[in-house]
């Protein structure tokens, strides 16, 4: 269950959550993506827009089911990093999200208390933020969009929208819309969360016990003699990329973050089916009933019909059917081409039955005083070379070192470097 989740349908205890932030994408996305496209501005950035839904409607809102507030924030940026940058198409991006009212969710894999949400077919994950992370992420949207424009093959993770629900006498929740790295239609058989650095990153065996699919560490990928193996050509491509992006996260001053890397072995297929057999547990539900809409959502409504219209009747009709694979968007990408994700290649660039589903996550925490203070205690009783919390420079180079460096050995394959050899 770590790695797909649980069904929130009607009952579960985030179910109010879960509908009141699609009802609110689904309004403000398809609200802005209506009008009429143009430049952006300065204001832009920091712009946002308040919803307030309740179960009556009005002129701005359709009627909901329950009474909450809505906050889109910079939407006319988000709307051209998706339709520019992303490759998303806007009635599938909407479709995929809302169309079922259906998420699966992760829980809180972390140890930030963070919540994952997966949309129904798989391909888009919520997050829910704090509110340091969101306003850090604000105060950076400038560069992540330019750096994006410049950077069309970018590891980082592809971030489509920022928003905040708050329900009555209930706290402001912020979340962010992102791609979810991993495909639906293959089976993961690994999954690495690296951050090059050895201080507490190793996943127990009693852990791994317990739950195969348990996400590994920086010490399993040592110990287990793991590399990304790729051959001269994708080598150099990745690493150029890799070097770029860490450029970028040093500029704005972040640390923490993580090279998420899942492995498909292509001999052992999808045998497992695990996501499968999960996605089986999607029950179709109940249209949501609404009130004919007003002129004022005709837009909205045009959106979504020209969504359904152009969705595969067959993913519309039988929710526990697989997208033929939900990765239209990854074509454009360098790093996703192979069956959606990186295919090993040999020192002949020759393709291996490896393919690696991989990118930079966890990229919104900037290196502050809180970072200094538990850097500066764990330096009292750790390596500090080897403890996770280093200032940004640190972090990036060493981050770079564990993953790229090479060191050519007989059988020519690729070892990380930077950490101590395994016991
Ligand atoms: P912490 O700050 O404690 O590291 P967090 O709550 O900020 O945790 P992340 O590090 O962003 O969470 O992600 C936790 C896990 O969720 C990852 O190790 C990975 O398994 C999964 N995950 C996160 N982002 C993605 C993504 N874009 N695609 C697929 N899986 C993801
Ligand atoms: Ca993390
Ligand atoms: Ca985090």
């Amino acid at each position: 269950k770590v790695l797909v989740g649980n069904l929130v349908g009607e009952g579960h205890r985030n179910y109010v959550l879960m509908y009141n932030m699609l009802t609110g994408i689904r309004v403000a996305v398809s609200r802005c993506q209506a009008k009429i496209r143009r430049p952006l501005v300065e204001d832009d950035y920091l712009a946002s827009h308040k919803y307030s839904f309740d179960m009556l409607g009005n002129e701005l809102t359709p009627s909901a089911k329950y009474d909450f507030k809505f906050k889109d924030y910079a939407p006319w940026v988000f709307r051209e990093l998706r339709d520019d940058h992303f490759h998303l198409d806007p009635a599938d991006y909407l479709l995929s999200l809302t169309a079922k009212y259906i998420l699966s969710e992760l829980g809180s894999p972390g140890k930030s208390g963070s919540f994952f949400y997966y949309s129904r077919d798989y391909r888009f994950i919520i997050k829910t933020i704090p509110h340091h992370e969101h306003a850090f992420l604000r105060s950076i949207l400038k560069d992540y969009h330019e750096h994006v424009r410049t950077n069309p093959h970018t590891l980082l993770s592809r971030f489509y929208g920022l928003h905040r629900v708050k329900m009555p006498r209930g706290r402001k929740i912020h979340f962010v819309i992102m791609n979810n790295l991993f495909p639906p239609h293959k089976d993961i058989h690994e999954t690495y969360d690296l951050k090059g650095s050895a201080w507490g990153r190793e996943t127990s065996a009693e852990k791994l016990a317990a739950n195969p699919k348990t996400v590994l560490k920086d010490k399993n990928w040592v110990n287990r003699g793991r590399t990304l193996e790729l051959g001269p050509e994708k080598r150099a491509l990745f690493t150029e990329q890799l070097r770029r992006d860490m450029e970028f996260l040093r500029r704005i001053n972040v640390m923490d973050y993580s090279l998420l890397v899942g492995i498909h072995n292509v001999e052992r297929g999808n045998r497992d089916n695990l996501r499968e057999n999960t996605l089986a547990f999607f029950q179709p539900e109940a249209p949501v009933k609404r009130k004919p809409s007003s002129v004022k959502h005709h837009a909205e409504a045009n959106t979504m019909r020209r969504a359904v219209a152009r969705a595969d009747p067959k993913r519309l009709l039988d929710a526990s059917q697989l997208p033929s694979d939900g990765s239209e968007d990854r074509r454009h990408f360098l790093f996703y081409q192979d069956d959606g994700g990186l295919r090993a290649t040999d020192e002949q660039n020759r393709p291996m039955d490896i393919i690696y589903y991989l990118g930079v996550i966890d990229i919104c925490t900037p290196y502050n005083t809180k970072k200094c203070i538990e850097h500066a205690w764990k330096s009292m009783t750790e390596n500090p070379v080897t403890i996770s919390c280093v200032e940004p420079n640190t972090y990036g180079q060493r981050f770079l070192n564990f993953l790229m460096s090479v060191e050519r050995n007989g059988d020519m394959s690729l070892r990380p470097q930077g950490l101590e050899p395994p016991q």
